[in-house]
């Protein structure tokens, strides 16, 4: 690891099970401050359940999660001051305003008003809403809320920002809007991890990738890590992808044990 960067997120030997079902299945990996880092996998993998628990939403098997050197599952209250968390499917309070609902979230995290108009400001108008700002959320379409709901991420400035899906049904302006919003933070010095099934973005924006499948970290590295450890040098993301996870579940994926880049 560069010695310029901490690290934001150090998840380590992760386990969950669903009805004794292994959903994650012993996953450690790392995400830098001013890093993105892409988590993939097929439908199922387990990148939601990883994501959900490092926010603090579901409670692990077992594992560790330090977020900036704080111990996420002792202290998930300090914890959660430093994460973003935009869910795959965006949920708001449909009978408020994009005004009043970014001014309830800035209260729940105790910004100060003042800080938070202007920063509700700036999303607002960076990510094409500020005209919408006083429209009740249920006016507004999916794309529109998931807009909505991560500039809700965003107003405390988190250090940490998990993305589940962030750019699912948006049209093509407003993922390059919300890929610049990320791009912006990841310069800013926050660490990013985002899952997406669309590689190509992965394959752009990602300066490291994971890709997991059946719960377990099957590679991890650079795109050009990526290659050389599945001896795909040259191929697309796709290409690397599909040789790793194009099994059927219960089957041996192309790489018989993880292969993890220190
Ligand atoms: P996708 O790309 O389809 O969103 P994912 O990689 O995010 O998939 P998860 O949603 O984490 O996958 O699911 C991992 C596994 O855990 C799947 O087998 C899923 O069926 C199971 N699972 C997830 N949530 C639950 C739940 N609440 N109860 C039981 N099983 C669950």
């Amino acid at each position: 690891m560069s010695p310029t960067l901490s690290t934001a997120l150090k998840v380590t030997d992760l386990a969950k099970s669903y009805g004794g079902k292994r959903a994650v299945d012993g996953i450690s990996f790392d995400v830098r401050a001013g890093e993105l880092y892409a988590l993939l996998g097929p439908n199922g993998a387990g990148k939601t359940t990883t994501l959900r628990i490092v926010a603090g939403l579901l409670s692990a098997d077992a594992g560790a999660i330090s977020v900036f050197d704080v111990d996420a599952r002792r202290d998930p209250l300090a914890a959660k001051q430093l994460i973003a968390w935009l869910p795959d499917e965006p949920l708001l309070y449909d009978k408020l305003t994009a005004w009043e609902y970014l001014e309830f979230v800035a209260g729940l995290w105790g910004v100060p008003p003042v800080s938070a108009r202007a920063e509700a400001e700036r999303l607002l108008t960076l990510l094409g809403l500020w005209d919408n700002r006083n429209d009740r959320c249920e006016t507004f379409s999916r794309g529109m809320k998931q807009k909505a709901v991560l500039a809700g991420a965003l107003i405390h400035e988190p250090k940490l920002l998990m993305l589940d899906e962030p750019l699912t049904g948006l049209d093509a302006a407003a993922s390059r809007l919300v890929k610049d919003l990320i791009r912006e933070r990841v310069a800013q010095g926050a660490g990013v991890i985002l899952t997406t099934h669309i590689l190509e973005v992965a394959e752009r924006m990602a300066d490291r990738i994971g890709i997991i499948k059946d719960g377990k970290l099957l590679i991890e590295g650079s795109l050009e890590e990526l290659r050389q450890q599945a001896g795909q040098q040259g191929q697309s993301l796709e290409d690397v992808f599909l040789s790793l996870t194009a099994t059927p579940s219960s089957g041996t994926p192309a790489l018989a044990a993880p292969v993890v880049a220190q």
